[in-house]
């Protein structure tokens, strides 16, 4: 049984990796930042909390984070395993996840790391903002907060595993098939 964080910076192809990795292992594929747009969608009291946040390229307050990971570990579907994606985005909801699956006598098995260079990421998410993915943060100037808080915020998460010797990098370059593979050689 399989429960795995997927890490990396916003555009290294975190979405594109969990899907098929969650279709491999058969585990749900728990993408915060897909709960927090279905919750926007909804017009629930969460969504109109998490969109202001959300719009300018911030991290939605980790309160509300792990009230919603708590939640949406607990159910059915999470027993034989998950794959988080878009989470933990800070130390603190590191932390936060360690507590919960104590609670659980569960333990991560596997912390991804997918690793690409800052321009090449810039030129990506560009790219994506150009092709207009659909997604309201995906324009240039968001895109480059988004980067930021990254930097400053998310690869602290990625020391707190490695510190811990969960830590497993991977190169983020290429074809989506090598990635796959790369990731695969870990797992
Ligand atoms: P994502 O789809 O993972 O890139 O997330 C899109 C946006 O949702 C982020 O820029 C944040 O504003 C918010 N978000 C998603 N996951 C988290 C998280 N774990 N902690 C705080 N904010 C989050």
């Amino acid at each position: 049984m399989k429960r795995i964080i997927l890490l990396g910076p916003p555009g290294a192809g975190k979405g594109t990796q969990a899907d098929i990795l969650c279709q491999n292992q058969q585990i749900p594929h728990i993408s915060t930042g897909d709960i927090l747009r279905g919750a926007i969608a909804h017009e629930t009291a969460l969504g109109k909390k998490a969109k202001t946040f959300m719009d300018k390229g911030h991290l939605v307050p980790d309160d509300l984070i792990i009230d919603l990971i708590h939640e949406r570990l607990g159910e059915d579907d999470c027993e034989n395993g998950f794959l988080l994606d878009g989470f933990p985005r800070t130390v603190e909801q590191a932390e936060a996840l360690d507590t919960l699956l104590e609670s659980m006598d569960a333990k991560l098995t596997n912390v991804i790391d997918i690793e690409v260079p800052d321009n090449v990421i810039i030129e990506r998410i560009k790219s994506r903002a150009e092709e207009g993915s659909g997604r309201a943060d995906d324009n240039e100037e968001v895109a480059a907060k988004r980067l930021k808080v990254y930097w400053e915020q998310t690869a602290p998460v990625s020391h707190y595993y490695e510190s811990k010797g969960l830590l497993q990098k991977i190169d983020g370059l290429g074809t989506v098939e090598e990635v796959t593979q790369r990731i695969n050689s870990v797992m």
